[in-house]
């Protein structure tokens, strides 16, 4: 009875792992395989157990990180490798036992996929940062040297000219530093946010409102539409909506010609609230849909920088609407518009 108590514990133990565990004994066949471990290798654990190890995890150095763990009994070797089926990169760590009491090897198998996506992303986001940032500064600097050498001071035609491009440069750079200071708020703070039901439809009229002196000057038709008479309540930062808004409008205008057509329109449907911002402007390739929203991610940098964008206001929108418990979904095609469409689950005793 003490041994079955205690094999049944040490199941349990293994069953509920996050790791994965496999036992090999010293010629490598498997002797067991817990659910996780199967799991990364796409295998059940009864298929697994009696195979080899290569049989199953056939990848570049397996061999040799084993056979350096079991010449060195009780030391941990690491190693960490791809798995062919599934593409998840795994760090494995192999400890053998003492050879002379037969115990074999146990392998743990940690999936570290997604710590290894994150890593990824930082890194590449600290090298796009850089890039975005070197753009205006260069710009800057070389204004700054033509004024400063070669008479370019003296020189009344274009002195003028230079000074302004350099306010220029730095407004955008000024611009981006904010952009990227209220992402990186509303990532590591998301819980920070004083969120409370804040009226959406007073919110998204008076970023409509904001616009239209913008709008009629590049001759677009700004138009807005409520089926609701009341005021929508949603539960949300009053800052962060108006954000997600004014983003929304102002790309809409901005990637739009003359004598164009951005509608607001808000609605409600099955305790939901949707805020639809549609125009007929130039519009997104299919095929660049589930990037738009990723950080620096433009479709047409020369068009974006030349509005002033930073390729970050889709990144922080997103993030805004997710931390409201929203969604927000795209639909375009090239040469006939954009529709962005953001929904959120309603206050309870709104309307
Ligand atoms: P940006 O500051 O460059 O506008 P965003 O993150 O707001 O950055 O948008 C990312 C890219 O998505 C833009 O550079 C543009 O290519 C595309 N985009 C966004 N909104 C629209 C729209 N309404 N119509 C066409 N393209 C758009």
């Amino acid at each position: 009875a003490e041994l079955t108590r205690s094999y049944s514990q040490f199941q349990s133990i293994l069953a509920t792992m996050s790791e994965g565990v496999l036992l090999i004994e010293t010629e490598g066949e498997i002797l067991y395989c817990n659910p996780t471990a199967g799991n990364l290798l796409f295998r059940e654990p009864s298929e697994v157990n009696g195979k080899q190890l290569w049989e199953i995890m056939r990848t570049p150095g397996l061999e040799a990180a084993i056979e350096l763990a079991s010449s060195r009994p009780g030391e941990e070797v690491r190693k960490e490798f791809e798995l062919q089926r599934s593409g998840s990169i795994v760090e494995m760590s192999a400890v053998q036992s003492d050879i002379s009491s037969g115990a074999g090897m146990v392998i743990v198998l940690h999936d570290v996929t997604e710590l290894r996506r994150l890593s990824r992303m930082r890194r590449e986001f600290v090298s796009n940062v850089s890039h975005e940032l070197k753009t205006p500064l260069t710009a800057i600097q070389a204004y700054a040297e033509t004024l400063l050498d070669g008479g370019g001071l003296e020189d009344a035609e274009n002195n003028r000219l230079f000074v302004e491009r350099i306010q220029e440069q730095s407004d955008r750079l000024q611009q981006m530093i904010q952009d990227m200071l209220r992402l990186s708020k509303i990532e590591s703070q998301a819980d920070a946010f004083q969120l409370q039901p804040t009226s959406l439809t007073k919110i998204v009229e008076s970023c409509v409102e904001t616009h239209s002196a913008i709008a009629k000057a590049r001759e677009i038709t700004l138009k807005f539409h409520c089926n609701e008479k009341n005021s929508i309540d949603i539960v949300a930062d009053r800052e962060g909506l108006q954000t997600v808004f004014d983003n929304l409008i102002n790309n809409a205008l901005n990637y739009t010609q003359g004598h164009g057509i951005v509608e607001v329109r808000c609605w409600h449907e099955n305790r939901k609230v949707f805020i639809e911002v549609k125009d007929n402007g130039i519009g997104i390739s299919q095929r660049h849909h589930e990037r738009i929203f990723e950080r620096f991610y433009r479709v047409d940098q020369a068009r974006s920088r030349e509005m002033g964008g930073t390729g970050l206001g889709l990144s922080i929108v997103k993030h805004y609407v997710n931390v409201f418990g929203g969604e927000i979904a795209i639909e375009s095609e090239v040469g006939r518009g954009t529709t962005f469409c953001v929904s959120f689950p309603l206050v309870e005793q709104s309307l």
